[in-house]
């Protein structure tokens, strides 16, 4: 063997074992992408242990969305990483199944009977947001036309909302009238609503599921309470719910609650497949309650790669494996299996609440009973207390826990509040763990009183 070869042979073998190769000898390129190929098993381990530094997703206890799947999630993600959701003529049957889900979804959240669901998959909660809030836009200025009247001000009433409607109020033109919180509510007071819609109102945003408290605002009342503005004004105000996480958790938790389509006055209905529908990250879905609520003039046909198809989405190149998991989901829990994943989280949330509540410096503002399986609560004293819950955040976050510290909305924003939530495979065993955890950091505080009570908030809230 000539002395050249015996020397490649060499490097290539060093190159096998990830720690000796050349590229583990480097700091990893920020700037400028690399002159050559290296071996990919290099790569991912080098990036895998990278990624090591990120929060481990078991105990991100601030998020809402899917941290754990089962294996036939993870083997049909694998098996449909080339399946684009947009080419509906290439991948009919990727296309049908979207549309048994929507069907599955409209009749989960009692549409009337008799018709096909009307709405569509999307990359989340976010986007349907965008659709549904266009959908009342061209409504509302389709309606003030044919009455002669000027469609230039359209304005959106809501409570506390999640950050992509104040996107949406944005980048469609709309004003977002966000009714500031009254003492002691956690959300939007149907009697507040007076106040603020008009006959430039395009719609009702109702929340259930808030976003930073975890409870339900009450849809029903705040249906009736615009039925009686109607009366009153003459307003036909639409409601739509934004249901990210509630979608999935009412209709099997709580069914006496009436919040979806039995209500007339819902127009649409959001959801996040990949929050409690339990769908990997990348998957939301809506749903209007009847075809003639989604303005035709909305819809493309795209004339595409062979086929004619409507289609309704801000995206158009989009992966289809969230949604085959999410119809795989459906098949394989069922409603049976949603309501007993959905009651395990709930039942751990109340136990938390309950070892909260006990502990001593805590006031719970939500128990995790009638809304989503979390429990949200403040410090019952906080100028007595000798910490604040952001010092309490930081000391948990030593043994790993993530759970946010936030205020609330406006005007109750001097009060700063921790939420946890429990999700599917979250485990009672995990929960007793972070509560002694919880109770340490609590008396390792208390016994080294902090210096300066920060009230004011030191990170975003987004989640
Ligand atoms: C999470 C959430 C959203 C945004 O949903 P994504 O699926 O993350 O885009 C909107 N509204 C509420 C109430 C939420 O909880």
């Amino acid at each position: 063997m000539a002395l050249h070869e015996t020397k490649d042979a060499r490097a290539r073998d060093a190159d096998t074992d990830v720690f000796t190769s050349a590229l583990s000898g480097q700091i990893l390129p920020k700037y400028r992408m690399p002159e050559d190929h290296s071996p990919s098993e290099v790569v991912y381990s080098l990036l895998h242990n990278e990624l090591l530094l990120d929060g481990n997703a078991a105990q991100n206890l601030a998020t809402f969305c899917t941290t754990w799947s089962d294996d036939g999630v993870h083997r049909l993600m694998n098996e449909c990483l080339d399946k684009n959701m947009i080419d509906k003529d290439e991948y009919p049957q990727t296309a049908e199944i979207e549309a048994r889900c929507v069907n599955i979804l409209a009749d989960l959240w009692n549409a009337p009977k008799g018709t096909s669901g009307t709405g569509c998959s999307t990359t989340g909660s976010s986007e349907a947001a965008m659709l549904g809030g266009l959908a009342l836009k061209w409504r509302w200025r389709a309606r003030r036309r044919a009455e002669g009247k000027p469609a230039d001000r359209p304005n959106l009433v809501c409570g506390p909302v999640q950050i992509c409607w104040e996107k949406f109020a944005r980048y469609f033109d709309v004003e977002l009238r966000q009714v500031p919180l009254e003492p002691g509510a956690t959300g939007l007071v149907p009697h507040q609503l007076a106040a603020h819609v008009d006959e430039n109102t395009i719609g009702v945003v109702a929340i259930l599921g808030v976003t930073y408290t975890c409870d339900y605002e009450p849809v029903a009342e705040i249906a009736a309470e615009l039925d009686r503005i109607q009366e009153e004004h003459g307003w036909d105000i639409p409601v739509h719910v934004d249901a990210a996480s509630g979608g999935f958790v009412a209709p099997f938790l709580h069914p006496d609650v009436v919040w979806d389509f039995r209500l007339p006055r819902v127009a649409s209905v959001n959801t996040s497949g990949h929050k409690y529908g339990l769908a990997p990250l990348g998957v939301g879905w809506i749903v209007w309650r009847t075809a003639e609520l989604l303005p035709a003039d909305l819809v493309f046909d795209v004339d595409y790669l062979g086929g004619d198809m409507p289609t309704f989405a801000l995206n158009f190149s989009r992966p289809g494996g969230e949604v085959i998991a999410q119809y795989y989901l459906f098949l394989r829990l069922g409603r049976g299996g949603y309501r007993r994943v959905q009651q395990a989280c709930a039942d751990t949330a109340q136990y938390l609440a309950g070892e909260i509540a006990g502990m001593g410096p805590f006031t719970l503002l939500y128990d995790g009973q009638g809304g989503l399986p979390a429990v949200s609560y403040t410090l019952a004293d906080p100028a007595g207390a000798g910490f604040t819950l952001y010092d309490l955040s930081d000391r948990l976050r030593m043994r790993g826990w993530q759970v946010p510290t936030y205020p609330l909305p406006a005007d109750r924003q001097d009060t700063v509040m921790q939420r946890v939530l429990i999700r599917h495979g979250v485990t009672r065993d995990q929960i007793a763990l972070l509560v002694s955890d919880l109770r340490a950091a609590v008396e390792h505080l208390a016994a080294h009183p902090q210096p300066v009570p920060a009230t004011e908030p030191r990170s975003g809230f987004h989640h």
